[in-house]
């Protein structure tokens, strides 16, 4: 089983048979370590007249060992300027053998800045594999007959780059494509609500249209879906203000005035009819409801599951998802990103907490940096030289990792990027035949260190996760979070901002903000924290909305509702986002931990 067999378009042209599509992984799986060999070749092949290649003199050559000493490795900022130079039409080949016709726009809100990644048929292609292959597996478990799916999907503005290349998310480039929706139709779930409603730029129309569709749907529906968890709870929590109108529009067959542009009107009219009886049934379940517990199972009695991506910086939302699914099972989704897809996940009855991700071996070159005392440095931050024994990083061969231990990842993809540091911190828990698979862990280097600290985006979830049960035992939940890491004070110190669903007794905040501070664990921090070397944690409470304004500004940069991802540390080359913080802090709270008193301390 090679990766010059039939194209995946060749496939579909057979229909699509899940049985022997988990055939076939199976049979890469226990060959992964050939197929990582073939797949490398065929990529230095296709692209060995690319001038990137070129210039690290790998001569013809395709092996692993050749290519890993010759070619080294490299971040997006290394990347950036040959990437502009495609994207200003540059008429040679610069990274791949054929021509970049489309370009990537990362969501950006990792680091505040969209990234241009290039994009080509074989990245569409590798998508369709991802999903068919985590299909064919969910479908063993839970299968579905045929209907529909309300899938929460935006497609973002495309425009064309200066050499007149389309640019666009990755996802709306994938929506586009035929393959996306033949894929649907094969999965038995075309989306519910028509293209008009997708690719639209206002998506506060979009949204409110693909609940209306959901509802007028709703006996079809078989999944709810999204890219992200976010996504899905910020539609239910939107659906929570609008419910009312959508019954309105179901029972009268009109559609709300806050639908202004055209196309959506006119796409909605061919589904909208006066159903007095569904928007009944929907206005009396709604009301039936505590605290909406329970929502998407009322809404949609035949829904066999909500899929998305719920692993990482989607964790914190599972707790609300849940709530609104009642009883309806959370599937977690695949693994991958802008520069490419990684692993899918085959065992879909694990809870989203243990969701892990089995590689496919074909659909890209992969390595991995271990993060055990390797001094491995920092792709993009820099971490001070103090701190690191600096040493080249020495990545493993997929087949080569061990279980238990971290890496990062490295992709070589068919798109042109090679030996490209992800910037994704992941655990090998474990094997699917030969190829690993991978829990996620986090984004490295979120937050900058202050003294000898080392905290992650994890643990900075974590801390918040513990903190927030204090918010529960007052029945308030924590709509969202983030933090910044304060130098300008001195010591500096970390600041942590949070939006919460009402209001909490200074008492209660003060001891979320203590909590804080006292459950980050890494050694570095603590230590720092009882010798003064980083100030007193400091907690700020933020208007109801901040964070909707938040994705506002990032949806207005171009980046998509369904690839958002709330920033977890906002840095300060992130201004306009800081500023939208500072603008909406109601309350603040000072760490009285670590203080006298202080049960760590003493
Ligand atoms: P983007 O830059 O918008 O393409 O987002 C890609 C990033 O999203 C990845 O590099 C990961 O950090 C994150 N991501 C993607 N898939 C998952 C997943 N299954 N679990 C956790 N994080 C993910």
């Amino acid at each position: 089983m090679g990766v010059d067999q039939e194209t995946m378009l060749e496939k579909m042209e057979k229909g699509f048979d899940p049985e022997q599509v988990i055939e076939e992984f199976e049979a890469l799986t226990k060959d992964a370590k050939r197929v990582q060999v073939e797949t490398l070749k065929k990529i230095l092949k296709d692209n060995g007249e690319a001038e990137y290649l070129k210039k690290w003199c790998l001569d013809g050559k395709t092996d692993p060992e050749s290519y890993s000493s010759c070619v080294p490795l490299a971040t997006h900022k290394d990347f950036e300027p040959l990437i502009q130079q495609i994207a200003d039409g540059a008429p040679y080949p610069i990274l791949t053998g054929k021509p970049i016709t489309t370009i990537t726009l990362s969501s950006g809100t990792t680091e505040g800045k969209r990234k241009f990644v290039p994009f080509n048929d074989e990245l569409t292609e590798t998508t369709m594999q991802i999903y068919r292959t985590s299909f064919a597996y969910r479908n063993r478990e839970y299968p579905i007959g045929n209907g529909k799916a309300l899938s929460f999907i935006y497609g973002s503005k495309q425009f064309k780059t200066k050499g007149g290349l389309l640019a666009g998310t990755a996802t709306t480039n994938v929506y586009r494509s035929e393959q996306f929706k033949k894929t649907m139709k094969e999965m038995q779930t075309p989306c519910c609500s028509p293209d008009e409603v997708i690719f639209v730029p206002d998506f506060h129309q979009s949204l409110y249209c693909h609940l209306l569709c959901g509802i007028i749907f709703r006996d079809e529906i078989q999944v709810i879906s999204s890219t992200f968890a976010h996504s899905i709870v910020h539609s239910f929590r939107t659906f929570e203000s609008v419910w009312e109108e959508l019954c309105f529009d179901i029972k009268t067959g009109t559609l709300s005035t806050r639908i202004t542009v055209p196309t959506i009107r006119t796409a909605m009219a061919r589904i909208l009819r006066p159903n007095p009886e569904l928007a009944d049934k929907i206005h009396e379940k709604c009301l039936s409801l505590s605290n909406w517990y329970g929502l998407i199972e009322e809404l949609f009695p035949n829904a066999k599951y909500i899929y998305g991506i719920m692993t990482g910086s989607m964790e914190p939302y599972l707790k609300k998802l849940r709530h609104y699914a009642g009883g309806i099972p959370l599937l977690s989704a695949d693994y991958g990103s802008s520069e490419g897809w990684i692993g899918a996940n085959v065992n879909p009855t694990r809870p989203p907490e243990m969701a892990t991700f089995a590689v496919l071996p074909h659909i890209g070159y992969f390595e991995f940096i271990p993060l055990r005392d390797t001094g491995a440095g920092s792709p993009d931050h820099g971490e001070p030289e103090s701190q690191l024994i600096r040493v080249e990083p020495r990545p493993v061969g997929l087949t080569d990792v061990e279980v238990g231990e971290e890496y990062e990842v490295v992709v070589t993809n068919f798109a042109g990027l090679y030996r490209y540091r992800l910037g994704d911190v992941v655990k090998v828990v474990g094997f699917h035949n030969s190829t690993p698979e991978l829990q996620f862990i986090c984004r490295r280097n979120i937050m900058p260190p202050i003294n000898i600290d080392k905290n992650t985006e994890k643990d900075l979830q974590l801390s918040v996760e513990a903190a927030s049960k204090l918010l529960a035992a007052e029945k308030l939940e924590l709509v969202d979070f983030t933090s910044q890491v304060d130098l300008s004070s001195d010591p500096g110190h970390y600041v942590i901002f949070w939006e919460v669903s009402g209001n909490a007794t200074d008492e209660v905040f003060q001891e979320c903000c203590n909590c804080v501070d006292l459950t980050f664990i890494d050694a570095g921090y603590v230590s720092s924290r009882k010798v003064q070397a980083i100030g007193p944690l400091e907690l700020r409470i933020l208007k109801r909305g901040t964070f909707q304004k938040i994705l506002d500004h990032y949806v207005g940069l171009g980046c998509t509702l369904n690839q958002f991802k709330t920033p977890r540390c906002v840095g300060l080359v992130n201004r306009p986002v800081l500023q939208i913080l500072y603008d909406n802090v109601v309350k603040s709270y000072v760490s009285s931990a670590f203080g006298k008193g202080c049960r760590v301390c003493e």
